[in-house]
């Protein structure tokens, strides 16, 4: 099914796989175009290629989260190339390391909150003067171990709880300025880091009531409907999808 392109543009971190790519593709159905921001524009071919089939525009480009120079030269240039940034989904994300808080490497966790937390206030720092003008959308991609600790995942927990509370510190922020931000628990998706995770000997899925991974498609819809409708009574809030509300914590 073709989109009628409405000429908004969003920029989708991690995109190149899993909930991110999924997420470009969810809102290109909504008529807004993506600059996806990956380590390997390569890699996000397969997902550059479905989102520019229902008619936007989608492009890869080169960036490291965890890297200033890459985010600002990101924001850059959809506003030199495209004029307008409207929405920002930070999706980005890593799980590792996997080790209880005496046993892992201060490095590795640090690195954690570099990605799943500073990473997102890089975006954010460089981005909202311009998602202000457009009278944009943050959508910040939580989980439901923001609020419930898991064995072994100290920094991916703190991480996410402190990226749920910087959602709410944008809506309180720029909630006037007329940025609509949200954040979303995706329940337990079938991609890659569920399979780290099962490797590290944990099981998510005996968690949930239907024992079965969702596809990734499910929480993007959701996103691509807060991105696009931007809906007044939910801002700052932080939303689950599918079976994360009903998962045995
Ligand atoms: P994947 O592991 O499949 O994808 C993670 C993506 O993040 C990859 O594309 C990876 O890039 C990218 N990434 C990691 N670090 C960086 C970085 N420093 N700079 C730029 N990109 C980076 O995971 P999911 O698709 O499952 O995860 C997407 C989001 O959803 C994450 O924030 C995750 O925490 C969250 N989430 C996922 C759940 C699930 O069940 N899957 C449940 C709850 C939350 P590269 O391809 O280069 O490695």
């Amino acid at each position: 099914m073709a989109s009628t392109s409405s000429g908004r543009m969003a920029v989708v971190t991690g995109a190149a796989r899993g909930i991110g790519a999924a997420i470009a593709v969810a809102l290109a159905r909504r008529g807004i175009g993506s600059v996806l921001a990956v380590r390997d524009p390569a890699k996000a071919e397969p997902a550059r290629r479905d989102a520019a089939a229902l008619g936007v525009p989608c492009t890869a480009v080169r960036c490291d989260v965890t890297d200033d120079a890459d985010v600002s030269a990101l924001v850059g240039h959809v506003l030199e190339k495209h004029g307008r940034f409207d929405v920002l989904v930070n999706n980005a994300g890593q799980i590792a390391p996997i080790a209880r808080i005496a046993d892992g490497d201060p490095h590795d966790w640090l690195r954690n909150l570099d990605t799943n937390l500073a990473g997102p206030y890089r975006l954010l720092r460089a981005a909202l003067p311009a998602l202000a003008r457009a009278q944009g959308a943050v959508v910040n991609i939580s989980t439901g171990a923001a609020l419930t600790p898991r064995e072994g995942w100290s920094a991916y927990c703190s991480a996410k709880a402190g990226l749920s509370m910087l959602t709410r510190c944008v809506a309180h922020e720029y909630g006037a300025a007329g940025v609509a931000a949200y954040s979303l628990q995706p329940g337990v998706v079938d991609t890659d880091m569920q399979g780290l995770i099962r490797q590290s000997g944990m099981n998510e899925i005996s968690r949930i009531p239907r024992a079965e991974l969702a596809p990734p498609e499910r929480s993007a819809c959701v996103v691509a409907w807060l991105a696009d409708e931007r809906p007044e009574d939910l801002r700052g809030q932080e939303l689950s999808v599918g079976d994360e509300a009903l998962m045995a914590r």
